[in-house]
């Protein structure tokens, strides 16, 4: 009797000392280390800020041409993007590489409109303010994001940080089929306004020609409009995330870290 109560004990002290262990592993979230070197490069490196200065500087040189080469009816515009093209929100990035699950997670880090102004952003959308062309942010941001959005831009200097300047995603993203595109948010920009530079991260930035990337993950395209690049398109770099994923990961959502990196290093050219 004595030992069958020892071991059960035994038995009990044991599940109890496994119990933390276990619920360690089962509610761990799942890590996304991918993003670790992106993250890293992104916040870390100087090649980072060249690269936002070198396409603020260019995009200010097309400015001053769009200007003085200006015969338009309407008033100049440019179009920018938010998120990695005016505000970094590499913080929030940095924090899915220990908690990927983090679903609510991007709206306390809207929330926040804590988001510090790119490199070189700030200077540039004033310059063009100097100069009367007015700025539309074109952001696939949530309406339900529209007012901290506005006192993150605000909060950070940029002008135009007005209702009449943002245009989030539920106001005409519908009209095409596509959710996340920027046509028809364009489209209304350009009724009263001549668009004459359009900056971001992301291709769908620029038009509607890019949205398809099941093609060759949309290079044709890219080769189809070379000349653009530089010119009317200011690309700017995220290597974090982007339009880019989904066709390395077969259009399947939900995958695991696991999964992914699988099908990523299935997809590189090797020597
Ligand atoms: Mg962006």
């Amino acid at each position: 009797m004595k030992s069958t109560f020892y071991s059960i004990v035994l038995a009990s002290l044991l599940m109890l000392s496994c119990k933390p262990t276990q619920n360690t592993v089962v509610t761990a979230p799942p890590s996304h280390d991918k993003l670790l070197m992106s993250v890293a490069w992104y916040q870390n490196s100087a090649e980072m800020m060249a690269l936002y200065y070198q396409g603020f500087n260019l995009a200010t040189q097309r400015l001053d041409e769009a200007i003085k080469a200006d015969n338009q009816s309407k008033p100049l515009a440019m179009v920018v993007d938010i998120d990695e093209t005016m505000l970094d929100n590499s913080p929030f990035e940095a924090s899915l590489i220990n908690n990927a699950d983090n679903l609510s997670g991007w709206y306390n880090w809207t929330s926040k409109a804590s988001a510090l102004a790119l490199p070189g952003s700030l200077s540039f959308a004033e310059y063009a303010q100097s100069k009367g062309v007015e700025i539309f942010y074109i952001s696939n941001r949530d309406d339900n994001e529209r007012d901290v959005t506005l006192k993150n831009l605000a909060d950070a200097g940029f002008p135009y940080a007005t209702d009449d300047h943002l245009l989030t995603k539920s106001d005409l993203s519908y009209s095409s089929g596509n959710t996340s595109s920027k046509v028809g948010r364009r489209a209304k920009v350009s009724e009263n306004h001549e668009i004459v530079l359009l900056i971001g991260d992301n291709l769908n930035d620029f038009s509607e020609v890019f949205e398809d990337r099941s093609i060759n993950n949309g290079k044709e395209a890219v080769l189809k409009n070379m000349d653009q690049f530089g010119k009317k398109f200011i690309v700017l770099p995220n290597p974090m995330y982007g339009a880019w994923e989904k066709p390395l990961y077969d259009y399947r959502d939900g995958l695991d870290d696991a999964a992914k990196s699988k099908l990523l290093k299935s997809k590189l050219r090797n020597e």
